[in-house]
């Protein structure tokens, strides 16, 4: 199963015509074939196989001398939801939606990295993640053809991203979280492979750069 792309707005809303919110959520629906969801999508990348871990790319360049900010304005916290799954193309951002996304992004960014690093979650971004968790999560909501939806405004959206943020690192999958072995790609991302052996964010992008490298090394 694909998962939904921002390019196929019709697909967003389908099944859940004539309401004024139709909220569409498909991530949970892609299943096992998370992990091969590899496409970048409206400029934003979704390598992560997990929202929490999705939205941790939108500030990139982590790893270079220069951020570039994905979530600069409402618009464009807006267009992340829908890219994501997590909202149809009429939900409302504000500057404060904006302000705690950005904040969420980096104490899940922490406390990925204080896992990997083996160490413990640190105090204030655990404190963040929780608060937003708190907030009331958008509860999902089954349409009458089946689909499953998510309701609410986007800061209850945050909040669902928080609490998947909350299951993943408090779950069993944990052991899964990577970052991609590529030296300069900081993305994240969960390995739901049978093989456990998922290295890179993208076959595409960061496994192929590292086969070309490989195949010059032996050339020379
Ligand atoms: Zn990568």
């Amino acid at each position: 199963m694909r998962l939904q792309t921002a390019s196929e707005p019709g697909n967003l809303s389908r099944g859940c015509q004539g309401r004024p919110d139709p909220l569409v959520f498909r991530w949970m629906q892609a299943g096992k074939d998370r992990e091969l969801e590899t496409t970048d999508r409206d400029g934003f990348r979704f390598r992560g196989g997990h929202p929490a871990l999705d939205l941790t790319a939108t500030l990139q360049g982590r790893l270079k001398d220069s951020l570039r900010e994905l979530l600069a304005e409402p618009e464009d916290l807006a267009r992340w939801l829908v890219a994501a799954g997590l909202a149809s193309p009429d939900i409302a951002c504000d500057p404060a939606a904006v302000r705690v996304a950005r904040e969420l992004r980096e104490a899940i960014h922490q406390l990925v990295h204080a896992h990997l690093a083996g160490s413990r979650p640190p105090d204030r971004a655990r404190k963040v993640l929780n608060q937003v968790a708190r907030r009331g999560s958008a509860p999902r909501q089954l349409t009458a053809d089946g689909e499953a939806l998510l309701a609410g405004d986007a800061l209850q959206r945050l909040a669902f991203v928080a609490n998947e943020a909350i299951a993943l690192l408090g779950g069993t999958d944990r052991g899964r979280v990577r970052k991609c072995e590529n030296e300069g790609c900081a993305v994240l991302f969960v390995d739901l492979s049978r093989s456990g052996a998922r290295r890179w964010c993208s076959m595409a992008a960061c496994g192929n750069r590292h086969k070309v490298a490989e195949f010059r090394r032996r050339q020379t």
